[in-house]
């Protein structure tokens, strides 16, 4: 295929300006040896706690281990059930079922497509342990209302941040506001390895010690087990990148907040198209700019023909996968996020977009909308 006018997202275009240093970090690698955990993951879970703001940061293999193991670790488990968003992908319902313990998912609010509160309250019950609210698309729940929520009813609060490096709500950064907060590092999230990465942050010491003790074993010192654990250590070479992929994060953020900011300009005026909006009090980091539009599968199938790439985050809510029909939720039990799930389209975002771009995204959007549907004769 020719390259696309707008990719949705380039990552070569983010590593070449890197690429020296990231053969040096692969070359630091080779002649360490420290390939799996070890010295460089420490250095990395330091830096990145200072980012956050954070007391402690354990890296993982992944962002669905990170809230895999945070929930292992808070003892949530068999007959438990954790309140989530199902406005998200699949991996944070996975990881509450991998711990033996069943998701709960709760309506959200329309206009920043996180946990709606009420909700929250109106879904416990005696065996509610945790709620998991999700930082969809780089913007924050509405973190207050949930941690006091939580405090009422004495349940945890595990935060879903693989969407938020960087975010604030009030000042204070996504991932320090629960027990726990969980980090992707995917290669297409904010901050992305070459490769699969995660991490847990906590103020919590105990915390800590217990997700870095799952996360080899349950060992405590090599060959004695305290618990049953896992493997779910994070790669040297990818702490490495990670090291120097983190000095950029926060230009990263700040140009996709610019990038938010044109297109929410040149998309505005345009009735058909509801651009997102960002709660008082939040920063979002723009991990995804997602707008609604109606006839969404036609706009992004048109879209695509010409050149202009985007994505669906996501088309099928968590409560309606068919891996999960055992739960037994109807369809219209969660209109916010069913609606939400056939109206959003995420445009080109990452931090490399140049101005045409953003300009060329804008006007072929603005274009297919203003376009009656368009005739399939054959
Ligand atoms: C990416 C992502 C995850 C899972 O992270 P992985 O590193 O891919 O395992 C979990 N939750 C959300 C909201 C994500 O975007």
């Amino acid at each position: 295929m020719h390259h696309p006018a707008v990719p949705f997202l380039d990552l070569r275009a983010a590593h070449e300006p890197l690429r020296p240093r990231l053969r040096a970090a692969l070359d630091e690698a080779l002649d360490s040896s420290a390939f799996a955990g070890g010295p460089f993951v420490e250095r990395f879970e330091s830096e990145f706690a200072r980012f956050c703001g954070a007391r402690h940061a354990v890296g993982v293999g992944s962002g669905t281990e990170a809230i895999w193991l945070a929930l292992a670790a808070l003892g949530v488990g068999s007959g438990d059930e954790v309140i989530t968003s199902p406005a998200t992908f699949m991996a944070t319902a996975e990881a509450i079922t991998f711990c033996g313990a069943t998701p709960v998912f709760a309506d959200i609010d329309p206009r920043t497509h996180t946990l709606d509160p009420e909700a929250v309250e109106a879904a416990i019950t005696p065996r509610t342990r945790a709620i998991i609210p999700v930082h969809l698309y780089g913007q924050m729940a509405d973190m207050d209302p949930i941690l006091a929520i939580a405090r009422r009813h004495g349940l945890r609060v595990i935060e879903d941040a693989c969407q938020a490096h960087g975010a604030e709500y009030h000042g204070r950064r996504a991932g320090t506001l629960g027990d726990a907060g969980c980090f992707s590092f995917y290669p297409g999230k904010n901050l992305g390895a070459i490769g699969e990465a995660g991490a847990v942050v906590t103020d919590q010491p105990e915390l800590a010690e217990a997700v870095a003790t799952l996360r080899e074993h349950g060992q405590t010192r090599k060959y004695h087990h305290r618990r049953i654990g896992w493997n779910a250590r994070m790669d040297g070479l990818q702490a490495l990148v990670l090291s120097v992929k983190l000095e950029g994060l926060s230009e990263g953020n700040q140009r996709r907040q610019l990038h938010a900011r044109r297109y929410d300009e040149l998309l505005a005026g345009a009735p058909e198209v509801v651009a997102p909006s960002t709660a008082e009090g939040r920063t979002h980091v723009f991990h995804l700019y997602v707008v609604r539009v109606a006839d969404r599968d036609r706009v992004l199938a048109e879209l695509a023909r010409r050149g202009v790439m985007c994505g669906i985050h996501y088309p099928v809510p968590v409560h309606l996968q068919p891996a999960y029909r055992g739960l037994c939720y109807r369809e219209g039990s969660l209109p916010h996020a069913e609606q939400g799930a056939r109206e959003v389209l995420s445009l080109p975002m990452f931090p490399e977009l140049a101005a045409s771009q953003l300009e060329r995204v804008a006007h072929e959007l603005r274009d297919v909308l203003a376009r009656p549907v368009r005739l399939e004769l054959t």
